[in-house]
């Protein structure tokens, strides 16, 4: 059974169909790219999975329970899916550390000790172990994303959406991103990738979609998907 399963799901802006029909499988540990044109639906998409955004029809899945539209148990669901921004969404008053803490103390109910033993460890994994007791301002874009990639694995989550992760970053910080999402990858976690990085796409993705006005147009392999005529 698949991790993530989107069935039948419609939404409106409006007079926007912005998702129309979409049936979408993730299975574990499986990675796919979402790719499209500006204004096809992929962040939509993206916020839908873990209902950020409400949908008008349809079904979301996580582990093959239906994910409810509001209540306890979607806070508890949608925890088991962590999500990575385009814009980092840190707090900026707040150390790496403590941002990486924070959702682990309010939601994870761990103890403060605890939770920064967890922080620093995740801090060492995406290389930043010696940033700990700075504030994001001070750090740069790509050191802000891969703390990012950090608090939201501190939540042991099942799967990890991203949302145009390297987009706001200056060219030479992509890749020290996407260096850590392809180690995710490769350790058996299970993503969901808006991107326009098709290096990604192809070293890293087992299947990729191709969104246009709200459809999904293509649901492939990489070797399928960059060879076909
Ligand atoms: P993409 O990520 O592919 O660029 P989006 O999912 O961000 O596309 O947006 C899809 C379409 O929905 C766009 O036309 C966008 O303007 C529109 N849209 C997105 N969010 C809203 C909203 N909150 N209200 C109205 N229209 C929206
Ligand atoms: P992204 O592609 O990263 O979603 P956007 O600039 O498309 O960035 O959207 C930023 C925010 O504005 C989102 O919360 C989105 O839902 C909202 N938004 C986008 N398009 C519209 C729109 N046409 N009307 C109202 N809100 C919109």
């Amino acid at each position: 059974e698949p991790l993530i399963e989107l069935r039948d799901v419609n939404k409106h802006y409006g007079n926007l169909h912005v998702l129309q029909d979409i049936n979408l499988t993730v299975g574990r540990g499986e990675v796919v790219v979402v790719i499209g044109p500006s204004g096809s639906g992929k962040s939509t998409l993206c916020r839908t999975i873990n209902r950020l955004e409400t949908i008008g029809s349809g079904e979301i899945l996580l582990d093959g329970r239906p994910l409810p539209a509001e209540g306890k148990e979607l806070a508890r669901l949608r925890a088991e899916v962590g999500m990575v921004f385009q814009s980092f969404n840190l707090f900026a008053h707040k150390t790496v550390l403590a941002n990486v803490s924070l959702a682990q103390v309010k939601v994870r109910k761990r103890g403060r000790e605890e939770a920064d033993k967890r922080s620093r460890e995740l801090l060492e994994r995406v290389g930043l172990a010696s940033q700990a007791v700075k504030f994001p301002a001070q750090l740069s874009g790509g050191q802000q994303q891969r703390v990012a990639i950090a608090r939201a694995l501190a939540m042991n989550p099942k799967a990890l959406l991203f949302d145009e992760p390297t987009s706001a970053l200056d060219p030479e910080m992509i890749n020290e991103v996407l260096e850590v999402m392809q180690q995710l990858a490769a350790e058996g976690m299970t993503m969901v990738v808006v991107t326009h990085e098709m290096g990604f796409a192809r070293s890293a993705a087992n299947r990729v979609v191709f969104m246009a006005d709200g459809r999904i147009i293509e649901d492939r392999t990489p070797e399928e998907f960059f060879t076909a005529p």
